[in-house]
């Protein structure tokens, strides 16, 4: 009997330990695109997934990074349902599932951010030889205004092979994949910290909000009247387009 007890419980906790080792949502859409790219010729493009680079309180965790002689990718992934509403320059997104919404950071102004971060590492390298794509799953329905990459998973590989002119050379190529290899600190010590600051990093940007603050630039918010209808947009503006809903 006793034994028998032991060995159910053995079984609760693996099982419990496999749970919390499933990939979440948005890990799994990672690893979907991770395997897309495995497909790029490996001699002609260098694929790095899940870089995190770490910069005293400030860390970018990015998806994955194609560095080719055309250019250096950097691709956001997005593993979400339902509608995708936004535009390039709105600071959130919407997620529309069956009437009811939810916002995410632009991820276009995310990927922006990463892509900073990686000319500040590369920084012989031209900002034009950065591309920045944005990554959605079919279960997705993009309503996106913009002329950037805005793509579903499929498409990647399209993408990057629309550019063909050389950019960088080999040894350009070599370089960038050592060093983002070198810098590459993603240790689950530093993933959870990068989610802290990530964590701290909204908790500031909703707190200059409310206090009628823009988190983009520090101007004042002001109430601004619109085609759709009444929307927070910075006293900086055209210098800087942030808006929010009211
Ligand atoms: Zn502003």
């Amino acid at each position: 009997m006793g034994v028998l007890y032991l060995i159910f419980i053995a079984s609760i906790v693996a099982l419990l330990i496999g749970i919390s080792k499933l990939p979440s949502k948005g890990k799994a859409g990672e690893l979907h695109v991770a395997k897309i790219l495995s497909k790029l010729p490996p001699e002609k493009y260098k694929v790095i997934n899940d870089l995190l680079i770490n910069k005293k309180d400030h860390t970018s965790q990015i998806d994955h990074i194609v560095v080719s002689k055309h250019g250096i990718f950097v691709i956001e992934t997005k593993n979400y349902t339902g509608w995708i509403c936004g535009s390039e320059d709105s600071e959130y997104w919407t997620q529309n599932i069956y009437g009811s919404k939810h916002n995410m950071w632009n991820p276009l102004l995310q990927n922006k951010g990463h892509i900073r971060a990686l000319s500040k590492i590369l920084k012989d390298i031209q900002f034009d030889s950065f591309i920045s794509i944005v990554t959605f799953s079919r279960d997705a329905e993009l309503k996106i205004k913009t002329t950037k990459h805005v793509i579903y998973w499929d498409q990647t590989i399209d993408v990057i092979f629309s550019y063909q002119e050389e950019m960088l050379s080999t040894i350009q190529v070599e370089k960038i994949y050592n060093t983002l290899l070198t810098i590459n600190e993603n240790s689950e010590e530093n993933i959870n910290q990068h989610i802290i600051n990530v964590k701290a990093r909204i908790y500031n940007r909703q707190k200059n909000i409310e206090n009628g603050y823009c988190p983009r630039c520090g101007g004042r918010l002001v109430l601004r009247e619109g085609k759709y209808g009444r929307f927070y947009g910075c006293e900086k503006y055209p210098h800087c387009k942030f808006t929010h809903p009211l």
